[in-house]
This record gives structure tokens, sequence and C-alpha cells, in this order.
């Protein structure tokens, strides 16, 4: 009788791509929450019911309305690279898979209408043409998609000029479909927009988003090495508050991060700290008298034009995890702000090998700070707590990516509008159930 029901369901969707198959299901159900040995632990067995791949607006409400009517959860899933198991169905039901949906709706210099399943490589590709490219985009670029990357990501290369994508102005407007016995399409602008930033589709489904753009330098990338890692540190915050060197990217890695980039080898000698960086060709003058200042040696440096594989990018953000754990699994991560180098150093001294830093540069507040990506000798989660407990009564900040609910991550606290908007958008709690905290709880009291 279940999949009765579910095949009733399906015949009702009838021109839509359905995914029925059990192991394309168990495939698109997961993500990249296996980062954490304890999301594994507690996400590994969860399926959806069903897969579905709308092509357009019309088609993604009729899967809403139905949804609402069999009163069935729909989580919604991109390119499915989230690291807390974003798009992972904790209620099973339908996974709404937007990659059909890439359409670039038009495109003009500082600004494009694209649809969520636009992948972002492939997005730049053509706004190059013209001149213009993504503000931000994670390591995870040549596969993530735009409506992913607002729905789930934070940070990446561009942000140490654009700050983080929740910041002012990083989305212009976004069009949305809603959970309702009537789905409705709405349209947000200005402050409004926040409401599906880092939202886990649990406050619509995004079927058009209006982004800005940066002007496309011709991006530069560079290794330099240096003996001591906060040199390399004191390096990169001083590259980052050098405002008259154009920068896409300033990562900092403390030996042995080095040694698991096994594609790097020629340019990384055993033992020393790096800096992987992506620098504006016409400032590459600047930048060796400001590596000279710091006794960096340069390994590496290629021109945008001599970029024939892979960009250090994706050696970079989360990507630093992905290596590290091909080569030892026991690995896993953590998200902090430290604030300022001091506390960096006191970290890096007090942790030694259980914790390895590597430092990602970021603008927060109008200043350059060091986030860090650490990598983490995993032995208990008792222990992993008292590791963040120690950043935090030390003055750090840490977005726990071992958690997957919206608050228990990054944003600590419940956020009363977006647990007021979901009211409105889904008031019966059937996107993404089980993901924003706030709105489960008060769903109880009532
Ligand atoms: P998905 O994982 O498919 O979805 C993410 C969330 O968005 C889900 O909750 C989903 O429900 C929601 N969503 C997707 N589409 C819609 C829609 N149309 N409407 C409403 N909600 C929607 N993240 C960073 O921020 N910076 C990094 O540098 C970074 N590096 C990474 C490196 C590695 C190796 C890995 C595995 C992950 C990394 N991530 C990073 C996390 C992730 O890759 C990015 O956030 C990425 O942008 C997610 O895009 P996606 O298409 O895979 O989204």
């Amino acid at each position: 009788t279940h999949l009765n029901a579910w095949q009733a369901i399906a015949d009702k969707l009838k021109g839509i791509e359905i995914i029925t198959e059990s192991n394309q299901i168990a495939k698109l159900s997961l993500d990249y929450y296996h980062f954490s040995p304890i999301l594994y632990e507690q996400l590994k067995d969860k399926r959806a019911d069903l897969v579905v791949r709308p092509s357009n607006e019309a088609e993604v409400i009729k899967i809403a309305q139905l949804c609402y009517c069999h009163q069935v959860p729909l989580t919604v899933r991109g390119a499915g690279t989230g690291n807390y198991g974003q798009c992972i169905p904790l209620e099973a039901g339908i996974i709404l898979d937007t990659t059909k949906m890439n359409q670039i709706h038009w495109l003009k210099p500082g600004m494009a209408a694209v649809e969520p399943g636009v992948k972002m490589a492939a997005f730049d590709k053509q706004a190059r043409e013209i001149g213009w490219e993504l503000r931000i985009a994670p390591s995870t670029y040549r596969t993530a998609t735009i409506g992913g990357f607002i729905g789930g990501g934070s940070v990446g290369m561009g942000s140490i000029t654009y700050g983080q994508l929740k910041e002012r102005g990083n989305l212009q407007r976004v069009r949305l479909v809603t959970m309702t016995e009537t789905p409705e399409v709405i349209e947000l602008s200005g402050d409004e927009v926040q409401q599906v930033i880092h939202g886990y589709g649990t406050t619509g489904i995004i079927t058009q988003l209006e982004i800005p753009l940066a002007p496309a330098y011709p991006w530069a990338e560079m290794i330099v090495i240096f003996d001591q890692f906060m040199s390399a540190a004191k390096f990169g915050q001083a590259l980052s508050d050098s405002d008259g060197i154009v920068k896409k990217l300033v990562s900092i890695h403390a030996a042995p991060i080095p040694s698991y980039f096994t594609a790097l080898q020629n340019y990384l000698p055993s033992g020393k700290h790096c800096a992987l960086l992506m620098i504006s060709e016409y400032d590459l003058a600047a930048m060796k008298a400001l590596i000279a200042e710091y006794q960096g040696e340069i390994t590496y440096c290629k021109k945008a034009k001599e970029i024939a594989g892979t960009s250090l990018l994706e050696f970079a953000w989360n990507h630093t995890t992905l290596h590290a754990r091909s080569v030892d699994p026991n690995l896993t991560y953590l998200q902090t702000f430290y604030f300022t180098l001091e506390r960096v150093e006191q970290m890096y001294q007090y942790f030694g090998d259980e914790v390895v830093i590597h430092l990602e540069f970021l603008k927060a507040g109008g200043k350059a700070v060091p986030a860090g990506l650490q990598l983490v000798r995993y032995t208990t989660a008792t222990r992993l707590n008292q590791i963040i407990d120690y950043h935090e009564a030390n003055g750090a900040f840490i977005a726990n990516p071992h958690v997957y609910t919206i608050e228990a991550g990054g944003n600590k606290t419940i956020d009363h509008q977006k647990v007021q908007f979901k009211h409105k958008i889904d008031p019966c709690g059937l996107l993404n159930p089980g993901k924003m905290s706030g709105f489960s709880k008060l769903n109880l009291r009532n």
C-alpha cells in the first residue's frame, strides 16, 4: 500500500521527470554530511520516497500543490554538496532536484537573473564574456548551483572583498513558490531576501534569483611558502589589508596540511607552511614586494591564461577537508571566527597537531579577518565539544558543522523573523522538516 500511495502521487505528476529507482533515490537523498562523523551516524540511513526534477516554475507549483494536498514533506536539492545534511530529508517524502532549472534569464553588466539550478562555474564562463563574474563562490564552484549556495552556503572566493553571502547587497531579489493550499509565487527584495539566505530551503522554493556581479579580473594563482606558520598568517593579514592589491583568495595553511595536497607536491616542500592565492594579474609586482617583506618564497605563479587544470581554489575553504580526509579519514573540521591573529596563535600553540589550522581571510564588518576551517583529529564527540568550548571560552566564535539545524550551526539563536516568515510560506512545516528548530518548537506549543 505504501508503494501504491507513492505510485498514485507519481501518476499525478505526469510530464515531470520522476526518479523511483532506489539506488538513485539513495544517492540523491544525501550530501557531504559525512565530513562529520557525528552527522554521519545520525543521517546515513535517511532516504526520500521519490525524487522529482521539474524544468520550470509551473512544474514546481504543481509539485508543491500535490505535496500540500497529501501532506508530504518536500526537500529541495541543488547539487547536493552541502556539509550539514542541508538537503537530507529527515522525514522522507519528495526531493525536488533543481538541476534542470538551469536557464540564465538575462545577463547584463553588474547583474543577472538566473534559475536556481544554474551551476556557478558555468554561469561565470558566460558572464566573463561581458567582463563580469559572481561576487562570491564556494570551493565547490564547479558543481554547486546558485540556488544551493544561497540556500545552504555562506562564504568562498571573493569573500575577501564582498564578505559573507548574507551581507546586504549580495542578493538582490528572489522569486519563490510557497507551500500553501494554493501555492503562490512571491518576490522578495531588499532586506526581505534574508529570509531565504542560508534557510536550507525551509522558507520557500526559490525559482529565480537576481544576483549582483563583480568586475572580472584575470586572476593569477600563486603558492608562497613560509618557514613559520605565524609569518604566513601575518602575511595573509597584510595582503588582506592591502587595499591596492585586488584579490580573490587568501588561504593560509599550517604544516602538515600542504602534504595532503597530492597534486601540488612539486611546489610544497615538506614541513613548510603555505599561502594559496588568487590575485589580479595587474598587481603581481606589488605582490612580489609584499611577499619579500614577509620572507615568503614563491614556488608557483600562473597567469589566468596559463591555468589549464585545477584552480588553487579547489584546495582552499572546505576542499582542504576533502583532500585531508582522502589521506586520513579520521580528520574532521571546525569553522571558526578567530577575529584576531593573537587568538589564532594562542589556539595554534595550545592544540598542537590535534587541531591544525588553515585560515581563509574574509571581509566582516569592513575589516579583513581570519576565519579558520581547522582540521581536527577526531577521537570522540565529547572531545570535539571540549575543543569547541575551549575556543568559545577564549573569545572565538564557532559555526558548528556537526549539527543539522540552522540554529545549532552558524546562527546560534532563533531568528524569529525567519520563523514567522515560515509560518506564512509553509504553515504545515512540509519544507525540509526538522531543520529549523525555532519552527518545530513553536509548533509544539500551538
Ligand atoms: P545543496 O547542497 O543541494 O543545497 C543546499 C541547501 O540549499 C539545501 O538546504 C537545499 O534545500 C537548499 N536549496 C537548494 N536549492 C534551493 C532552492 N531552489 N530553493 C530553496 N532552497 C534551496 N560552502 C561555502 O559556503 N563555501 C565554501 O567554500 C564551501 N566549500 C565546500 C567544499 C567542499 C569539498 C564541500 C563538500 C562543500 C563545500 N561547501 C562550501 C558547502 C557547499 O558546497 C556549498 O554551500 C554549495 O554552494 C551548495 O550548493 P549545492 O547546489 O550543492 O546545494
